[in-house]
């Protein structure tokens, strides 16, 4: 890394394993500093290596001075595909303050021989379009209120932490975090009969395994899409590529001194 003390800081939006592993592979390099920032949505986070805040920044505004109060460097933006505010605002804070934005993003899932996926572009979406009456929805703890006025479904909820009311009335709630696996996640779906699933398309492995399983018990699978990353920003799919972009970002950064 070429980063001098004063622009080595870096800050990592994170929430995902990819900003996790970010910061593991960047933790104990003398040249760069890596501040690592939680939205606190989940109680128990895994630990991270290095220095973490956790809460939001009070919109780009709020982010912009942060980032300049900090004398930020660089900015990894390594949230999740659907943190698309998040996205938004380090879109925004970084043009007004000239700090360096990437977006580590890992891509969207592609649909194999056999898969019977339905694409839709948001929640509300999937819920009126449901080709099924028992509904396993993985789509996270918040947003479940796009589902909240079908009475007559019923549905099978996982998520980390106890999901976000208002919640279907017929609602089974399974707490558990990833990764899951192929039998798992069959043995799942077949003990609450389930004959459709939402999810968002996360990507990634981690939570992939739902996806053999539905398509192994010929289950359609209703998909939500990602919105697009804002045009112009880098965007890398991968933690080495996202290292050395901040390896270059530091080299050329104005003022450094580096070629
Ligand atoms: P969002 O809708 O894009 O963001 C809402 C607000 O939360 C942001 O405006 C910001 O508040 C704050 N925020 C989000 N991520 C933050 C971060 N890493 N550090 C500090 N503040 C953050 O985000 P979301 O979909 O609620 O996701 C929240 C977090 O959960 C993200 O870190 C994301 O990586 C993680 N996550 C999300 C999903 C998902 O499906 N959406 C799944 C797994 C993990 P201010 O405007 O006040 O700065």
């Amino acid at each position: 890394m070429t980063f001098s003390p004063a622009t080595g800081r870096v800050l990592l939006l994170g929430g995902t394993g990819e900003a996790r592993r970010l910061a593991a592979l960047l933790d104990g390099d003398p040249a760069v500093e890596v501040i690592s920032s939680l939205a606190g949505r989940t109680a128990a986070p895994r630990a991270l290596p290095g220095r973490v805040r956790v809460g939001g920044f009070g919109g780009a505004e709020g982010l912009a001075a942060w980032l300049r109060d900090e004398r930020i460097g660089a900015v990894v933006d390594a949230t999740h595909p659907f943190a698309a505010r998040m996205t938004a605002n380090a879109v925004r804070a970084c043009a007004d303050t000239g700090v360096p934005l990437l977006v580590l993003r890992r891509p969207g899932w592609s649909r194999g021989p056999g898969d019977d996926w339905r694409r839709v572009p948001s929640l509300a979406a999937a819920a009126a379009s449901l080709p099924g009456e028992r509904v396993f929805l993985t789509t996270g703890r918040t947003g479940l209120a796009a589902f909240a006025g079908d009475d007559r479904r019923r549905f099978l909820v996982r998520s980390v932490d106890p999901p976000e009311p208002p919640l279907p009335p017929r609602t089974t709630v399974v707490l558990a975090r990833g990764p899951f696996t192929v039998e798992g996640e069959t043995a799942l779906m077949r003990e609450h009969r389930i004959d459709v699933l939402v999810t968002k398309d996360s990507g990634g492995a981690m939570t992939a395994a739902k996806l053999t399983a539905a398509r192994d018990l010929g289950l359609p699978v209703v998909l939500v899409d990602r919105e697009p990353v804002p045009d112009g920003v880098p965007v890398t799919a991968t933690v080495e590529d996202a290292a050395a972009w901040l390896a270059r970002a530091g080299r050329f950064r104005p003022g450094s001194g580096g070629a």
